[in-house]
């Protein structure tokens, strides 16, 4: 049987931190699946920069010579998307002790909405534990260089953003 995991997230861009934990994990599972997700406290306070379609496509640009890795959406609850899907592990990685508060609340929900499902935890990597998505882009928004932690798709994007203000 085939071992895949889902990765949930917004990948508001997808930087270098998440990429270095999909590789990773390819070493433990055949097959990982990014899934996008609307996020309800980033939609409504604003913070989105790209549309889930832009980050898809983002997504798809980065990965599209690895078979292993696939890109999907989801605007409703991961666990139902991992019962639909017949996913037993879901990814997520760990940067600092302030996301182990978030991460701990979400694995338990989540073990009661579908307990089938192991949450699997990968700490970040190599020098990558400042990079979120979040911060890059208030960087990036100020004028700062943010081209060693996102792939150049990316950096592109984020550049064409700023120049047309479309995130404002
Ligand atoms: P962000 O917190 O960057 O806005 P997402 O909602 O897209 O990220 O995150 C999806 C998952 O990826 C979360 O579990 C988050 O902790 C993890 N993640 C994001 N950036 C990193 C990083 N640099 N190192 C490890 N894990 C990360």
């Amino acid at each position: 049987m085939k071992r895949r995991a889902i990765y949930p997230g917004s990948f508001d861009p997808i930087t270098n931190g998440h990429i270095d934990i999909i590789q990773r994990s390819l070493r433990l599972f055949d097959e990982i699946v990014i899934v996008v997700a609307m996020n309800l406290r980033k939609r409504s306070s604003k913070n989105a920069w790209f549309s889930l379609q832009e980050r898809v496509d983002l997504v798809e640009e980065v990965f599209k010579g690895e078979k292993r890795v696939k890109v999907d959406v989801c605007d409703g609850l991961i666990m139902d998307y991992a019962r639909k899907h017949k996913v037993q592990a879901v990814l997520r990685g760990l940067r600092a002790a302030s996301d182990f508060e978030s991460e701990f609340m979400m694995a338990a929900i989540n073990k009661e909405l579908n307990d089938d499902v192991e949450t699997v935890f990968m700490m970040t990597g190599k020098n990558l534990f400042f990079v979120s998505s979040t911060v890059l882009k208030e960087v990036a928004a100020f004028g700062g260089s943010i081209k060693p932690y996102v792939p150049k798709a990316v950096w592109q994007a984020v550049k064409t953003k700023i120049r047309t203000e479309e995130w404002k």
